[in-house]
């Protein structure tokens, strides 16, 4: 049975997907990659299209940002899926006698956010679909139109290898409470946003993968290329107008160096606040009531900021930088700020940097990603072991590095784990393997463990 129209409810949808997955749960290895290849293709061939409905609709980010991520990612996420086994006999470990067979999940919900709404819907349908599963799509408000035309495009190559469309199904209005019923109707729950909606993910009931706030903190050692690093960590604030959750927030500087780097960071296109005055006119526009982010500046550009702040900026500001004492929740500046706004610190040694990086994060964004620029081996050591993230970018753009690229090995996606210290059950980065079963056989070894009493208890 196949619905003849789109919108349905969440309970509908529901019921169409578990059949469509009993179908496909029997589908071999070919048959599953000649999909996820199709929901890759599709979005890489249609890239302009969907980012500028994308900014049509949910106005914010720019096209050609978004048409950069549409292309990369789709890519990227095909290239790491390709050659992966996920049906039948997945592993076998001879010596332990353990074989490891794939089996589907089966119904996943995908929550997505505003700001991401296109290479997300993308990758979580790769991710559920390489494991033989159905995923609903519980679209943003804010993007529903275009969620829409994505299951068209989605459907159409569906049709084309004779599987059946409703695998990948967006709900038609999705409040919070359709969302929610969803996310109690499914077998396991992808949720990718803000804190409240991962709390609700996880209070559903069900398996769920929920992945929350960045606020990257980003620290420049003495001794870098300082116009390289400033040009790298500027185009990372403003791409896509700062919407990515893993683009950088806040920058620590060596004190010694601040009028080189200063200098730099200009030289990149960045407005620097110095005055008290301009910071609270900023604090009061980005944060008017004193916690939450101004929704009317998320994924604007620099100038369309500082004009709603009332500063005048240069034109051609590609980020505003502010420079801040207080950290962590003594000051709002030092959250995760959704638009081309970087906070600056000075630092007098390195390990008073990464203090400042641990108190702004144990704020927001804990868990989630930092970045480093050294040199210096045993500051990368420091560094990677004293801040709680589950990924630190090196001398490399967060921005489009955090979630896997060409130039690094972190896996690719658009749904980044934060761990417990982000209340998230994974500090990795999301992908199929977190939506696949595993029966394991374990056969009778030829001859059993030795076991060696004095490996517990030593030798007197
Ligand atoms: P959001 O949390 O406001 O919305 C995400 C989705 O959840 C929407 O569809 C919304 O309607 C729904 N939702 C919100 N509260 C809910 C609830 N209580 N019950 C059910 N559904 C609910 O997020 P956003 O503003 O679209 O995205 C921005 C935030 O997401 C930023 O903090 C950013 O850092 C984070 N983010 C994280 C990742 C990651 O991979 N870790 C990726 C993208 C965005």
């Amino acid at each position: 049975m196949e619905k003849e129209t789109r919108s349905y409810d969440a309970d509908t949808c529901i019921e169409y997907a578990k059949i469509a997955q009993r179908f496909f749960a029997d589908a071999s290895q070919e048959r599953v990659d000649a999909v996820v290849q199709a929901i890759c293709r599709v979005v890489y061939e249609n890239a302009e299209e969907l980012s500028r409905r994308a900014v049509e609709e949910t106005m914010m980010g720019n096209c050609a940002d978004k048409i950069a991520k549409c292309t990369g990612k789709s890519q990227l996420i095909w290239h790491d899926l390709k050659d992966r086994k996920t049906v039948g006999v997945i592993n076998e470990i001879k010596e332990r006698g353990i074989v490891e067979i794939a089996k589907p999940v089966g119904v996943v919900a995908g929550i997505t956010p505003c700001t991401n709404p296109v290479v997300t819907v993308m990758s979580n349908a790769a991710f559920a679909l390489k494991c033989r599963n159905a995923i609903i799509f519980a679209p943003h408000p804010r993007a529903v139109k275009l969620t829409d035309y994505m299951m068209n495009l989605f459907h159409a190559e569906l049709e084309k290898l004779g599987e059946p469309v409703n695998l990948i199904q967006a709900c038609e209005i999705c409040s919070v409470e359709d969302t929610q019923r969803l996310m109690r109707g499914v077998d396991v729950v992808v949720a990718t946003g803000g804190y409240g909606m991962v709390h609700a993910a996880y209070s559903s009931g069900k398996p769920a993968y929920g992945v929350g706030a960045g606020n990257v903190q980003c620290l420049i050692d003495t001794g870098v290329d300082y116009e390289k690093v400033t040009e790298l960590i500027t185009g990372g604030r403003c791409f896509d107008y700062g919407i990515l959750c893993t683009c950088e927030q806040a920058v620590m500087i060596p004190e010694s160096e601040d009028k080189t780097i200063l200098k730099a960071f200009v030289k990149a296109g960045a407005y620097i606040i110095d005055s008290e005055d301009e910071k609270e006119a900023l604090r009061r526009a980005m944060f008017p009531d004193g916690k939450t982010i101004n929704r009317d500046i998320v994924g604007k550009p620099a100038e369309f900021v500082a004009q709603i702040a009332g500063i005048k900026v240069p034109e051609g500001t590609r980020v505003i930088v502010v420079e801040l004492q207080e950290t962590g929740a003594k000051e709002l500046l030092s959250k995760e700020k959704m638009c081309p706004v970087l906070a600056l610190y000075k630092y007098q040694s390195f390990e008073e940097g990464v203090e400042i990086a641990c108190q702004n994060l144990a704020n927001e964004g804990m868990g989630h990603s930092a970045c480093l620029y050294t040199n210096d081996e045993d500051h990368v050591s420091y560094f990677g072991e004293r801040v709680n993230v589950s990924r630190i970018v090196l001398n490399h753009s967060s921005a489009n590095g955090a979630g896997g690229n060409v130039w690094n090995g972190f896996t690719p996606t658009n749904t980044l784990g934060c761990g417990s210290w982000g209340n998230n059950s994974i500090s990795d980065n999301f992908t199929y393997k977190y939506l696949m079963n595993t029966t394991r056989i374990g056969r009778c070894l030829d001859k059993p463990l030795e076991l060696r009493s004095e490996d517990l208890i030593g030798t007197k």
